[in-house]
């Protein structure tokens, strides 16, 4: 413990933490910053087979965009996510009603996986960081229960037509789904990785898929 405290000490004299918006320094993201970040809080119904798709913010402002790659590619960054999570939990308790269905019909937190590869590259699983965020906050299960088979390239460089190929079979499920399944994602561009994985997971046996995801591109 004090160790740690030590090591942040150091780290923060060394290389002084600067707010993502604002560039002063103290925090990551500065509360005044945070409080600029507009929340979508879009609700999508039947889609790409799924329920329901939630999405909590738009990727194209610069102030979001910037977080979500920072937490992407810099683990030391990870502290950001907690204070994103703050706005993206008290975002999905204004409904309550969806909720309570959520826990009552035992729905289980499926992280959208990445693969072996990218996985070993980056140490983490930016989806599973979020979902691991709402298992804390509303006692939900997680479980990873989706695979990664292909490692696609990467999506950012592609047209959206070449987006939907590339995500095509490259899930499989890794044991017996859930019943009722939330699938996890950061950012949402096509909605092709959705699909596929809901499509999976449905061959699977899973009945009710929904999504939540950070941001929509
Ligand atoms: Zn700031």
């Amino acid at each position: 413990m004090w160790t740690n405290k030590l090591k942040d000490l150091i780290l923060n004299t060394l290389f002084p933490i600067e707010c993502l918006g604002c560039h002063q320094t103290g925090e990551i993201i500065c509360q005044k910053c945070l409080d600029k970040i507009i929340v979508l809080n879009k609700w999508e119904a039947n889609l790409y087979s799924l329920e329901r798709i939630v999405t909590i913010f738009d990727y194209q402002q610069p102030l979001l965009k910037k977080i979500i790659k920072s937490f992407k590619y810099s683990p030391y960054n990870l502290n950001v996510l907690k204070r994103l999570s703050l706005l993206f939990i008290k975002c999905l308790k204004q409904s309550p009603l969806a909720l309570n269905y959520l826990t009552k019909n035992k729905f289980i937190l499926v992280p959208i996986p990445l693969s072996r590869q990218k996985l070993a590259k980056r140490g983490f699983n930016q989806a599973e960081l979020i979902a691991r965020e709402l298992a804390t906050a509303f006692n939900w299960p997680l479980k990873n229960v989706l695979k990664k088979t292909k490692n696609n390239p990467s999506q950012t460089n592609l047209s959206r037509e070449q987006r939907k190929l590339n995500v095509q079979n490259v899930f499989q499920v890794k044991e017996q789904p859930p019943a009722n399944i939330i699938l996890i994602d950061d950012v949402l561009t096509t909605g092709a990785t959705l699909k596929q994985a809901a499509n999976i997971l449905q061959q699977a046996g899973a009945k009710k898929i929904w999504a939540i995801v950070l941001a929509q591109d």
